[in-house]
């Protein structure tokens, strides 16, 4: 090769190799005004989709690192204006994705933080290790042991039955026909079959009692009954009774008031005082109801006692010879006493709750009023 040749050739080398360097310089801008790719960005959202934090301080650390101004996610925002226009779009939603989720990840960091700070704020070291907070009896339940034990002392027995019941052991076998008015005072749930009801009180236990057993039969029955009344303050469509029942021969009223004088006292305090008054049920004949002496205004009158000093507590009589004949015992041999009250109405007297509805609400409040009774 000539000079010349030689020459040619170091020009056409130097020219390819400037061309080249344009070229690399010329990506080197480019890359230079973008600043980032599509992979920074993926980078880091990988990091932040891993952060963990321990405590409020670690979070703010990473708050500042990536969310701040000048964190790392404000640098790639920054350099956004740079990235050409036909690649904008792409890199507009992947920095939006970036940004919402450090966002999400450090609110969850936050949250589960606080979450677990109040589960420890929980924790009472100085607390008894006990497993199970015991609950309370129901007052009614207090009350209703309270008479099962009187009774008890005296020689009467518990019996049990059905709250379903037929028509014959809660009206029929008790003196009350088919069509006799007296059923009108007890408003009663039905069910689709007529002969089928729900029991309107615990004397058909006592029909059951009979039914099966001999005289003497001293007898006391607790149970749940149903009406069919408006529910209010002194009403509701199911309530709770106690029955008892006394069979044997020459059973007298006499024995019958004495054994309520000796509840009542026993119930209610030494003091207490008994009226019997006149009055009906279909089962028992003499039939009376009882009142004991006022204990809120001490007989003096009051809005509870209606202005009358006495507070009305159970119906009681003599059972009549058709109840007992209906029940297979001879009546023209045995006689018998029977005695019925309302739990809840003892209850009231007993604590002072003068709203029945209070019984069946389950509030708490009130039933933890009872903690430290009988
Ligand atoms: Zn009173």
């Amino acid at each position: 090769m000539n000079v010349l040749g030689t020459k040619l050739l170091n020009l056409i080398i130097t020219t390819a190799l400037a061309t080249k360097k344009c070229r690399n310089f010329a990506f080197e801008t480019n890359k230079q005004k973008s600043g980032m790719n599509i992979k920074d960005i993926q980078n880091v959202l990988n990091d932040i989709k891993h952060l963990e934090a321990h405590d409020e301080k670690e979070i703010e650390n990473l708050r500042i690192k990536y969310l701040s101004r000048k964190g790392e996610i404000s640098k790639l925002m920054s350099e956004f204006r740079n990235v050409e226009a036909d690649k904008k779009r792409e890199y507009g939603i992947k920095l939006n994705e970036l940004k919402k989720a450090a966002t999400d990840k450090i609110n969850a960091l936050r949250n589960s933080i606080s979450t677990s700070k109040d589960v420890n704020a929980d924790i009472d070291l100085t607390r008894t290790a006990s497993p199970v907070k015991l609950g309370t009896r129901h007052p009614l339940s207090l009350v209703k042991n309270q008479i099962i034990n009187i009774f008890g002392r005296m020689g009467f027995v518990l019996a049990d039955g059905p709250e379903v019941e037929d028509d014959w052991h809660v009206f029929s076998s008790m003196n009350f026909p088919a069509d006799h008015p007296a059923r009108d005072m007890q408003d009663t749930f039905f069910v689709e079959n007529p002969n089928i009801l729900l029991r309107t009180h615990t004397s058909s236990v006592q029909s059951r009692v009979m039914e099966v057993s001999k005289p003497p039969i001293r007898v006391i029955c607790p149970g749940r009954v149903y009406r069919n009344e408006a529910i209010s303050a002194r009403a509701h469509c199911f309530f709770h009774q106690v029955e008892g029942l006394y069979v044997d021969e020459k059973v007298s009223f006499a024995d019958l008031k004495q054994v309520l004088l000796t509840f009542s006292r026993e119930m209610f305090g030494p003091d207490t005082k008994i009226r019997l008054r006149p009055s009906y049920f279909p089962f028992t004949e003499p039939s009376a109801e009882m009142d004991i002496n006022c204990d809120i205004c001490g007989g003096k009158g009051c809005s509870f006692c209606k202005h009358t000093g006495w507070v009305e507590i159970l119906g009681c009589g003599m059972v009549d010879p058709a109840v007992l004949d209906a029940n297979g015992i001879d009546s023209s041999k045995y006689t018998g006493y029977a005695f019925g009250m309302g739990i809840e109405r003892i209850a009231n007297l007993k604590y002072k709750v003068d709203d029945l509805r209070l019984f069946s609400e389950n509030d708490v409040r009130f039933l933890e009023e009872f903690s430290s009774a009988y």
